[in-house]
């Protein structure tokens, strides 16, 4: 039988459980999963702590602890994500957004953020899944559009559905579109001001030596890049050409190791210029960017 408990009894046990089976951030997956289930926020949890639980509460409780400990991501199970202090809905069919990603998009709002008050700008985002990096855009500039494109139906239905919460859907298209494809960029526009991409960069034989977070529980076709991981930066730079008007932006995210393989790759293609590689915190290149003209 389940016994009544109180919030503090309760996420206790939790942490304890997710300790227990190695799960690393114990306490705050443990506390997100009982926000989730009361629907409430952390501070609740501090400040009710002996407030009496109902069994079926408990009941709910140690069964996402049991699907944390399987593995799955705790945003998978409570269904968010925060990006750029923004929030995105997500779902298994997406990758989860990442604090990497932001550095592309903090880069992207630095650069435009002056001109998106006075023209209107036009982005392409390739391969957009949650469409962090779209909603991202078309929140904090002015006046743009933003295309969002992916081979993945259900991304897209995740994306539109985050355009609408963060009340951004006039201001993106999304389309359906598998870049690989030699006629793929036809019904994207031309003459555009930015193209933006974070690929699957992770070479095949890599993915089953990563954690079962997201070897099991996030999306193949999001993560593999390929024998050697670079399979679509080609493509991107290729095609950003296409896309692109004079002195536009290609901006890609690539792996911890990538940096200077997609800068010589954008350097070869002889369209671009300022090839320029941005670091994280830790001095790993996360992103790329580049001019084209
Ligand atoms: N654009 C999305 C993100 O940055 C999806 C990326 C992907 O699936 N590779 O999270």
């Amino acid at each position: 039988m389940v016994m009544e408990s109180t919030i503090e009894l309760l996420l206790r046990q939790g942490i304890n459980e997710l300790k227990n089976n190695s799960v690393e951030n114990s306490v705050l997956d443990a506390q997100l999963l009982l926000c989730h289930i009361l629907n409430c926020d952390r501070l609740y949890l501090i400040t009710y702590a002996d407030k009496k639980i109902d069994t079926q509460i408990v009941v709910e409780y140690k069964q996402v602890i049991k699907q944390r400990i399987k593995g799955m991501p705790v945003q998978y199970i409570i269904g968010k994500q925060e990006f750029m202090s923004l929030p995105f809905y997500v779902t298994k069919d997406v990758l989860i957004p990442r604090a990497d990603t932001e550095i592309l998009v903090e880069y992207v709002i630095e650069k435009y953020k002056q001109e998106a008050y006075d023209n209107q700008l036009t982005a392409i985002d390739i391969g957009t899944g949650s469409g962090c990096i779209a909603v991202s855009l078309a929140y904090y500039l002015n006046c743009i559009t933003v295309w969002g494109v992916d081979i993945s139906s259900d991304a897209l239905a995740v994306a539109q559905k985050n355009a609408t919460k963060n009340n951004v859907q006039q201001k993106i298209r999304f389309v359906k579109q598998d870049i690989l494809q030699p006629k793929a960029n036809q019904m994207l526009p031309t003459n555009v001001d930015i193209v933006v991409s974070n690929p699957p960069y992770i070479p095949a034989r890599t993915i089953k030596t990563l954690q079962t977070e997201v070897k099991t529980y996030e999306p193949y076709h999001a993560l593999d890049g390929g024998s050697d991981g670079l399979l679509f930066y080609p493509i991107l730079i290729k095609r950003a050409i296409k896309q692109l008007k004079p002195a536009g932006l290609l901006a890609l995210e690539v792996g911890h190791d990538q940096s200077i393989l997609v800068k010589d790759i954008i350097e070869q293609s002889g369209a671009y210029h300022n090839v320029t590689v941005h670091k994280d915190l830790a001095g790993i290149g996360r992103v790329v960017t580049a001019e084209k003209g």
